[in-house]
């Protein structure tokens, strides 16, 4: 089957329900100021995004003396309206690292041994562009892989395309969100998007399925569950270990870890069977509803209450409440979702349940993205590659989102050979061996490189492998594409513009592309002299001008995000039939369940616990753990454990242990935290911890990385994403 959800659907700019774009009048658009100026005028405060995670929150620099001295939200911005969160108040933390990669380096020693002598920008530069062009003649381009991550690795992305490479691939598909986006595009004809557009703030209920909001921080996220609890809002956090949210919950279900879909089927069974549905809309919307009624006729909760451990009286009980409270029920659809394989399947569940409340494109729902117009390069054509894409997106995963790609598929290609050997990677703003799982594989993948390549901030794990360092600047110091967030109430359009200078050696991502091109002789695919002609371009659609955004930070555009906005003829769904799809013709065309069905996870074996692992709010993935003031915040994490298990294992609170897995990979120490607020199945550790390079001196050894201790992984075969929790552990013996 063809694959067309494409990267703007996964992203959720897509221009669905038919929904006309929102233009703003044009102003005058004289010439961007330089970092710290505006026209001949120092200025104090320099707007640009945070990227302390990926939130996109706006920030106003203050700079003294060319020196950004603190960091604030910018309370004209749309998205954080003043507010940042502790990480968002650290950046100046990340900027002044004193572990900051400074240089080029190359390497001189063996690779692994993380010995590097610093060489300059043309030296490094002149060193890649003639390896790359020695791959192409040799091996074809097909032979580079790129690894991106976040706005500012577009440039790059645009670069490795005009190289010739279709292999790319980033941690966000199939390590994190990419599953969810095809539920629901299968069942809505559209993803959801970061951030997610849902109505936390008009939700009458609140659904929370292992999505711990409160430790998983984003600002307007949590602004607007906060708003939405006190005006009355409902809460069911279905979680196995009792969260933040599970705290504020007025229903707390500790669910048998990897049994969620049986749990959302059962509650399907109570709303069709005791007649809850939103009946109006579905007869208007969806379709295959009596297909569904039949499939899920057997799945009461009495049966199960025996696969999930939730009393049948609960699951009853919390259906017949978001009947009562629909539409305006918002079912989060988590975030991170890549758990047990089956991940697809679960977001269908999820996407279905949402449907039947008809709670998509509701107040207290899912809200709808409103496009908005942008400009773009008329650019020659990209090469067409040769060969096929090396990931399985789109073949061996048919729902996979090519633009997006695979990353493990990347990996077990580079592995295997098969279908063609990669010989390159660059990895542009991620650390891969706490990103992506089983990271001895991925080490044993690229001792099989002949050129790895690394753009990062600092120096995370994978630099000891690499034969070149490109250290990039802060997002405090560059210009990154501007950011077009259509999946919100208000859409809008920000921008990432320097505050200051970038210190050290470091250098833009978009300066290292467009001079990479240049030595490629690409140049054709950069038509544009700065940052701020870039921007003008993308901008002018949209008749506001790059010198008012830069100042301002954001600009906002008038939204839809519900359905009754919408003239009728734009309430018709991007799917093949138009309609909300409960039954899935594109899943039983490619012999896939098209209704979702429970299949039972993997079980412990004796005297393991399974290894489930989340956020806490003042550090980012494992991107923080060297910031001064986060760290003093949190320094380490620790393990959870129920109390009867402390007790069984012999071991107390505060006591530092080894956690070992199923394959004998063991963590570095870390602390217990006993508690009865978690399953006695499970261990949890929050993500990021126990990082392994020393030139990170702040982060490296504290407490455990759950990333280390995955050695397993049940790849979801729709679309290629690493189901995770099916991981187990012990603690180690001595
Ligand atoms: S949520 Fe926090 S870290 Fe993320 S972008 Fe917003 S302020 Fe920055």
């Amino acid at each position: 089957m063809k694959n067309d959800i494409t990267r703007r659907r996964f992203l959720g700019t897509a221009a669905t329900l038919g929904a006309g774009a929102v233009a703003a009048p044009a102003v005058a658009s004289p010439r961007v100021h330089p970092p710290g100026w505006s026209g001949t005028a120092r200025v104090d405060k320099i707007a640009t995004t945070c990227e302390m995670c990926f939130w996109r929150c706006g920030v106003l620099a203050s700079v003294e003396g060319g020196k950004v001295v603190r960091v604030e939200g910018n309370p004209d911005h749309p998205q954080n309206q003043g507010r940042l969160c502790a990480r968002g108040n650290a950046g100046t933390g990340l900027l002044h690292d004193p572990d900051r990669l400074k240089t080029p380096l190359l390497r001189v020693g063996e690779r692994g041994e993380g010995r590097f002598k610093p060489v300059s920008w043309d030296e490094a530069l002149d060193f890649l562009a003639g390896r790359l062009v020695k791959l192409r003649d040799e091996h074809g381009p097909e032979s580079v892989a790129f690894f991106p991550h976040g706005n500012g690795a577009r440039f790059f992305a645009t670069l490795m395309r005009a190289y010739g490479t279709p292999n790319s691939a980033e941690p966000s598909f199939a390590q994190c969100r990419g599953p969810r986006e095809v539920g629901y595009s299968l069942t809505f004809g559209q993803g959801l998007g970061s951030p997610e557009p849902v109505d936390l703030e008009e939700a009458r209920l609140v659904v929370l399925i292992g999505s711990h909001l409160g430790e998983n921080v984003f600002t307007s996220q949590i602004t607007a569950f906060a708003t939405g609890l006190a005006r009355g809002a409902k809460l069911i956090a279905v979680d196995p270990r009792f969260s933040l949210a599970a705290s504020k919950a007025d229903w707390w279900l500790p669910i048998r870890p990897g049994t969620d879909i049986a749990l959302l089927l059962a509650w399907m069974n109570v709303l069709i069977a005791e007649d809850l549905c939103d009946k109006e809309y579905l007869k208007t919307y969806a379709s295959g509803f009596d297909r569904l009624a039949s499939h899920v006729r057997e799945f009461t909760p009495e049966w199960a209450e025996a696969i999930t451990e939730i009393p049948a009286a609960k699951i009853r009980e919390t259906a017949q409440a978001m009947g009562k409270a629909k539409p305006a029920v918002a079912v989060h659809p988590g975030r991170h979702v890549t758990w047990y394989g089956d991940d697809t399947q679960r977001a269908r569940a999820m996407a279905i349940l949402t449907a039947l409340l008809g709670s998509w494109g509701r107040k207290g729902g899912i809200f709808l993205p409103t496009p908005i117009p942008r400009g773009s390069f008329d650019l020659p054509d990209f090469p067409e590659p040769k060969r096929e894409r090396a990931d399985g997106a789109g073949k061996r995963f048919p729902l996979a989102i090519e633009e997006l790609g695979v990353t493990n598929g990347l990996i077990d290609a580079t592995l295997s050979g098969d279908p063609y050997p990669i010989k390159a990677w660059i990895v542009y703003g991620q650390n891969m061996l706490e990103s992506i799982p089983q990271p001895a594989r991925t080490v044993e993948a690229i001792g099989k490189l002949d050129l790895m390549v690394v753009v990062d901030v600092l120096p995370v794990e994978q630099i000891k492998y690499a034969d070149l360092v490109l250290p990039e600047a802060t997002y405090l110091e560059r210009y990154d594409p501007p950011t077009i967030v259509e999946s919100a109430k208000r859409p809008f359009i920000a921008v990432r513009s320097p505050a200051c200078e970038p210190l050290y050696e470091s250098k833009p991502g978009w300066w290292i592309a467009k001079e990479l091109a240049k030595r490629l002789k690409l140049e054709a695919f950069f038509p544009w002299d700065t940052p701020e002609q870039h921007l003008e371009k993308i901008l002018k659609p949209t008749g506001f001008g790059a010198r008012e955004l830069v100042s301002r930070g954001a600009v906002a555009f008038p939204g839809k995000p519900y359905l009754e906005d919408r003239a009728p003829v734009d309430r018709t769904f991007d799917t093949a039939s138009g309609k909300i799809e409960l039954y899935s013709e594109a899943l039983a065309k490619i012999g896939a369940d098209p209704l979702p069905r429970y299949t039972p996870p993997v079980e412990p074996p004796k005297g393991f616990l399974r290894l489930i692992y989340g956020r806490a709010p003042v550090h980012s993935f494992a991107r923080s753990q060297n910031n001064e003031a986060l760290d003093a915040l949190m320094s380490e994490n620790e393990v959870w454990l129920a109390t009867s298990v402390a007790r069984d294992w012999g071991v107390t609170e505060g006591q530092r242990i080894v956690l070992e897995n199923v394959e004998g990979v063991k963590s570095s120490p870390v602390r217990v935290k006993v508690t009865e607020g978690i399953r006695s199945d499970c261990a949890y550790l929050v993500h990021g911890f126990g990082q392994q390079s020393r030139a990170l001196r702040r982060a490296f050894g504290r407490g455990a990385s759950d990333n280390s201790l995955m050695s397993r992984v049940s790849v979801d075969p729709l679309t290629g994403g690493t189901g995770m929790r099916v991981n187990f552990v012990r603690a180690a013996r001595a």
